[in-house]
């Protein structure tokens, strides 16, 4: 038998027993007289106790040849340990060793294989099954896994059905590149994996299904940043004679169940800001509420002052942030430090004015040349600012400005220790814009995906062909924000054939091209096909966001790398002459052109 217990189970209260334990050994102590050696499984840590007055001679010699992580299986008597560790369950027993068999030797690992390891990320991920015996990684796959078994449980009951769809499909289009797969059987074609299952569940809709679900894998062949994976997971869900509302209750519901379930968190309420507010709000359609802060907008004000300073007086918008209570610590050095921050080319603003009200009653500002204390006053006004308060204003072109401020409030809620740990603060966003134009391209994209409706009132001035009416237009769709994270995005989408075929229009698609790519949904939309609308959640994010955690490859058993790249077993990789003549694929041009 190799084991009676884990490593994670034994207590004062099995002191005496006979057991049998197999595991990884973590480390060995060797003080002469007596040998310690920590054996690890996923359940936990149990020491483990040789001395040379009761061990025979020989199992000690061999207990003594244990390297780090070997595996070894162990026969004893649960003992209570002379000095106590209070830091693990296990810590008040050890178990004194009577038989030991090594099961498998191993190397020396790269790394070591503690919370704190030496190992950077490649390292890590080549050796990911060595990574993933640390604590806090197994800790996230275990919290992933609950998290899944939760999120069946609560869509289970609410009459949700778990549907697969297929990953050999056709272009789904939710903004980013496909990833393509050839086809042997059928020459020159290939398939695309899915961006997201998003036609297949709104067909399910036509066939009946009323509630679907799905924990699916998408993916999308996106250049990588730091929280991005080719592949991801989705929870993916569908509703038939919904709402809008129907729709943020139901998965309100969900996230409610799932922070009382895996952390026993009761969340606060799950406000509604429409998308134009939350950008002149907080200059981000994912604003982070676990601080104030709001925008206050001065151009009103600079008009009427109308002094002669020419960045402010032309400038689209000219909006600022007031930070209690720092003025007096706030220092010369800060100013600077934050001033070349916003002009960092990755916020790009020229410049930041700020007005310190002293506690004192003075004002300092950066620009006293122009504006007395009486004008300052008056923005202070505006902002609400007391004694000891601070503000800090930007300018220029609206939407650019808007989104500098937005990264100078949190820079400034992370920097200054607004952000309380274990804070969730969750917010819908809603009525965002159905188009989206792009100077570059000189044409319209979906803000959120091509099958998504544009709120009822404004379907007859989707017949306009005026731009400014057109990107005025408003659509049933929706974000859930936790802590600034986009968690999830869905919308209430088109089921008339008429209305999807003048949205593909606007879309820049003949109707050639329209037919060609999703023919088969606008066939489906002419065999009653009922009003429905749905909503995906990240899970990867949703993992890390609930663990308070930046990166959603922590969370991810086999991530990729910045590249892409598999680096545990060495993907992509080339394939043999045989295998891309069998799908009609010559890499000549690839070649010559390395
Ligand atoms: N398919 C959408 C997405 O992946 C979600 C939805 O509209 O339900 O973002």
């Amino acid at each position: 038998m190799y084991r009676t217990h884990t490593c994670g189970e034994l207590r004062i209260s099995d002191v005496g027993k006979k057991v049998s334990l197999s595991g990884w050994v973590q480390r060995t102590r060797d003080k002469g007289f007596m040998l310690w050696v920590d054996l690890r499984d996923r359940y936990g840590i149990t020491q483990l106790i040789l001395n040379e007055e009761e061990t025979p001679a020989e199992l000690l010699e061999k207990a003594r040849t244990l390297g780090r992580e070997w595996v070894i299986q162990v026969e004893g008597e649960v003992i209570e340990r002379a000095s106590k560790n209070d830091k693990i369950p296990t810590g008040e027993i050890e178990i004194k060793v009577t038989a030991l068999n090594v099961l498998n030797a191993s190397k020396v690992p790269p790394f070591t294989i503690e919370e704190d390891t030496d190992g950077g990320d490649d390292l890590r991920m080549k050796y990911r099954y060595l990574d993933l015996r640390r604590e806090g990684v197994r800790e996230n796959m275990i919290f992933r896994s609950n998290l899944a078994i939760e999120t069946r449980k609560y869509l289970a009951g609410s009459g949700f059905i778990e549907v697969e769809t297929p990953n050999l499909i056709k272009s789904t289009p939710e903004g980013a590149r496909d990833f393509v797969v050839p086809s042997r059987l059928n020459p020159g074609q290939f398939y695309a994996l899915p961006q997201s299952p998003q036609t297949f569940k709104q067909i399910l809709m036509v066939a009946g299904f009323d509630k679907y679900f799905q924990i699916v894998k998408c993916f999308r062949d996106e250049d990588l940043r730091a929280d991005r994976q080719p592949e991801f997971t989705q929870i993916d869900c569908e509703m038939s004679f919904v709402t809008q509302e129907d729709i943020l209750n139901t998965f309100e519901g969900l996230t409610r169940h799932l922070f009382k379930t895996t952390l026993d968190v009761e969340l606060p309420s799950f406000p509604r800001m429409n998308y134009d507010d939350a950008l002149r709000l907080y200059g981000s359609d994912k604003p982070d509420l676990r601080f104030g802060m709001e925008f206050v907008e001065l151009n009103d004000i600079i008009k009427e002052q109308a002094v002669g300073f020419s960045v402010f007086e032309s400038a689209e918008l000219v909006a600022g942030i007031c930070a209690k209570g720092i003025a007096s610590a706030y220092s010369r050095k800060d100013i600077d430090k934050l001033t070349d921050w916003v002009k960092r080319p990755q916020i790009g603003a020229k410049g930041l004015v700020y007005v310190k009200f002293e506690e004192d009653g003075s004002i300092k500002t950066s620009v006293g040349k122009f504006y007395n204390d009486d004008l300052l006053k008056a923005w202070g006004e505006l902002f609400g600012a007391e004694k000891g308060d601070m503000l800090f204003i930007l300018s220029g072109e609206l939407d650019k400005t808007r989104k500098q401020l937005g990264e100078l409030r949190l820079e400034l809620g992370r920097n200054l220790d607004l952000i309380k740990p274990g804070d969730y603060k969750p917010l819908w966003v809603v009525d965002f814009p159905l188009l989206e134009w792009d100077e570059d391209e000189n044409r319209f994209f979906a803000m959120h995906h091509p099958f998504t409706s544009p709120k009822k009132a404004d379907i007859e001035k989707m017949m306009s062909d005026d731009h400014e009416i057109l990107k005025g237009l408003r659509a049933d769709a929706y974000d859930l924000v936790i802590n600034g994270a986009e968690i999830g995005g869905g919308s209430i989408r088109i089921h008339d054939r008429a209305l999807q075929s003048k949205n593909f229009k606007l879309l820049g698609f003949t109707p050639e091209e329209a037919e060609e790519q999703f023919g088969f949904l606008l066939g489906a939309f002419e065999y009653g096909a009922p009003p429905h609308g749905g909503i995906a959640f990240g899970f990867d994010r949703l993992c890390a966001v609930l663990k308070g955690q930046t990166s959603i490859r922590d969370f991810i058993a086999f991530p990729k790398n910045n590249m892409g790249r598999d680096m545990m077993i060495d993907a992509p990789a080339n394939v043999d002459k045989k295998q891309l003549d069998e799908l009609y694929l010559d890499l000549k041009e690839i070649k010559s052109g390395e």
